[in-house]
């Protein structure tokens, strides 16, 4: 007698794809027989300064508490971000990363015989929220890597009941001007929900940058997300968060589940918010290290799109073998074949000497490459 298959999954589960993560640092030591301190990560976007030294400490003080649950509301953080953006506390929903509160958004909206709407370079992670609660994915085509706003909107007569873009984008790292997303947001029809991802929109030059908040004012529909992962260097903590009105947030409230957002990350997150002095040397090193990046890899022949964020997308020819070349010289950087770009890698800005280190492996990798040719 055969057994039936186990586990008997329903069909989008069954057809899911785990995340791709950037390869950790420990794997890549542990293959080379290095020690970790020797490996440049620059795959997953993380900030190369480490967290803001006001976070560590308020870490260290909380510490004592960890036998306690967390604050479920996290009322402390909620508080200060709501002062932030100066929007009512109950507008602000705090979760485990933003990644998890697109998969509320999915969860509360969509289901199966229902919509989103996205664009072809899309967040692999809210791609993969939609597949498994077995809605379907409407794709819009990026024909310049760069989101098309009007066959965003042509995209509506689908009917879809969520609508998702990230401004700027990952993997692509190219932004929107705020007229674009205006224009948009006011083409989604009221009942349609509108997820606006700002994962990197500190990095967005202040002409660039729409005014999200009076956005989410506007448009009930409207969900903007934020995280403390990118600029705020506080991606292994996991706390990220979502700005709409009440209706919407309180639907966000019931689905998140409790506890998820840890007593450290909230005392992290509310001393990050108040450093500024982190976030200006953040910006800083980005905007150097990105100039050098950018030149540098040019220079060499390939082809580096804009980008607003901490990280830049380059063609390489083959992206997988491209990167696969960097981890012999200990350096990791993400192809994104995943994604549909399999001649491209993205490269997380790093460090000057991180900088260096990348650009001088480069170097070598394309001398080496034309003596074999
Ligand atoms: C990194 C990223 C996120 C998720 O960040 P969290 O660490 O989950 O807060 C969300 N959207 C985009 C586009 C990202 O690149």
């Amino acid at each position: 007698m055969s057994m039936p298959d186990f586990p008997d999954l329903p069909t989008p589960i069954a057809a899911l794809k785990p995340y791709v993560p950037g390869l950790p640092l420990e794997t890549l030591a542990r293959r080379l027989a290095v020690a970790p301190e020797h490996i440049a990560k620059l795959a997953s976007n993380e900030n190369p300064l480490g967290p803001s030294p006001r976070a560590l400490r308020a870490m260290a003080e909380a510490a004592i508490d960890v036998s306690r649950y967390p604050d479920t509301d996290c009322a402390g953080l909620t508080a200060d971000l709501a002062r932030w953006h100066d929007v009512p506390e109950d507008w602000v929903v705090v979760a485990a990363g933003s990644e998890s509160l697109l998969g509320h958004v999915v969860t509360a909206t969509l289901g199966p015989g229902r919509k989103a709407v996205y664009p072809r370079y899309a967040f692999q992670a809210f791609v993969n929220a939609v597949q498994k609660v077995g809605a379907s994915g409407v794709v819009v085509d990026e024909p310049d890597l760069v989101v098309d706003i009007d066959a965003m909107i042509q995209a509506l007569a689908e009917q879809p009941h969520l609508v998702y873009v990230a401004n700027p984008g990952n993997p692509t790292g190219t932004w929107l001007e705020p007229d674009a997303l205006a224009r948009w947001l006011a083409a989604v029809p009221p009942h349609v929900v509108v997820v606006l991802d700002e994962a990197y929109v500190e990095f967005l030059p202040p002409d660039a940058r729409g005014d999200a908040m009076a956005w989410v004012r506007r448009y009930p529909n409207l969900v903007v997300t934020r995280t403390f992962s990118k600029a705020y260097g506080l991606a292994g903590l996991r706390v990220g968060y979502a700005i709409t009105q009440t209706p919407l947030a309180d639907v966000l409230r019931r689905v998140r589940s409790p506890f998820t957002v840890t007593t450290l990350a909230q005392v992290a997150a509310q001393a990050a918010l108040d450093d500024a002095e982190f976030l200006a040397r953040t910006l800083h090193n980005n905007a150097e290290s990105g100039a050098r990046l950018r030149t540098g890899l040019a220079q060499l022949g390939y082809r580096v799109l804009p980008s607003a964020t901490n990280f830049v997308l380059a063609q390489v020819g083959d992206g997988a073998a491209w990167a696969r070349a960097m981890e012999q010289q200990a350096l990791i950087v993400r192809p994104v074949g995943n994604y549909g770009l399999p001649a491209w890698v993205r490269i997380s800005i790093g460090t000057p000497a991180e900088t260096e280190r990348l650009l001088a492996a480069a170097t070598r990798l394309a001398t080496a490459a034309s003596v074999t040719q």
